[in-house]
């Protein structure tokens, strides 16, 4: 009974749910978020940067769908997930609010239909097969979709992503797809808490991106950074960070998805 009164039983939240994420979560949400934009905001300004020239993507895998509607309380209007089900469950439970939903995570293709319905942007374009799948699905549906294409610049064999040589080409090859709009380059940095190895991860990127640039001046942005490293990024010139766990607090399972060096347990 009393606890129904408090915010955390108001929201319904499990004991495993208020651990994780307090007994107020849109309070410590908007802290969060408030430092947060503390800290881009000095990452900018430390490179010459405007404050706008640096989207936040909040990435809201395994965050449960009542616990982002707290989130959206405290402002948030973006989520991004990586797997195509998680956003199609929590898309449905929270269609009431106004939020753009972006997949950042691999795709595989015979899962575009339900992306194709309501994603704003993917950052994940890492195969022709995908676009040509994912055009004809927005054909279906007269929308179109802002994409990133995944560039792997770490060369770890688990990622996925173009090699950078592939790049040229398959750039070339997306005018076959007028749903698709390509807005720049997406890449995961290698997993280590020595930045000084994850940095040319993002020189690479801003290099790849300079150069297509070139034939493409519609590619103007770079989709790179995380809860970890987000601040070497914005320093080479991310125009996107995904950001989960500096929001959202620490997933509970690692992402083994991408990283070798994770394990799972
Ligand atoms: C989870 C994830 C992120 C965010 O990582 P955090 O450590 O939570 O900031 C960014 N990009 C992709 C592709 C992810 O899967």
């Amino acid at each position: 009974m009393s606890a129904a009164a408090t915010p955390a039983g108001a929201a319904g939240l499990s004991p495993e749910e208020v651990l994780r994420f307090g007994e107020d979560p849109q309070a410590r949400f908007a802290e969060n978020l408030a430092h947060l934009e503390a800290r881009i905001s000095t990452a900018c300004a430390r490179a010459g940067r405007a404050r706008e020239e640096v989207r936040l993507l909040p990435v809201s895998k395994t965050v449960p769908a009542h616990v982002l509607r707290l989130a959206h309380a405290a402002g948030l209007r973006a989520f991004a997930e990586n797997r195509i089900q998680e956003a199609v469950g929590k898309r449905e439970l929270l269609g009431d609010l106004d939020v753009d939903w972006s997949i950042v995570g691999h795709l595989q293709t015979n899962k575009t239909k339900p992306l194709a319905l309501f994603a704003r942007e993917l950052h994940a374009l890492d195969s022709l097969r995908l676009a040509e799948a994912l055009d004809r699905r927005l054909e279906e549906q007269g929308r179109d979709l802002d994409v990133f294409v995944q560039v792997n610049v770490s060369g770890e064999e688990s990622k996925f992503g173009l090699s950078p040589g592939e790049l040229p080409d398959f750039l070339d090859q997306l005018d076959r797809f007028p749903r698709l709009r390509p807005r720049g380059l997406m890449t995961l940095a290698l997993f280590s808490a020595d930045l000084a190895k994850v940095r040319p991860c993002f020189v690479r990127l801003r290099e790849l991106g300079e150069a297509a640039r070139r034939g493409r001046p519609g590619l103007t942005e770079l989709s790179m950074g995380m809860s970890g490293d987000f601040e070497e990024a914005v320093a080479e010139g991310a125009t996107v960070i995904r950001v989960g766990q500096a929001i959202f607090g620490r997933r509970p399972t690692p992402d083994a998805r991408y990283w070798p060096g994770f394990a799972e347990t």
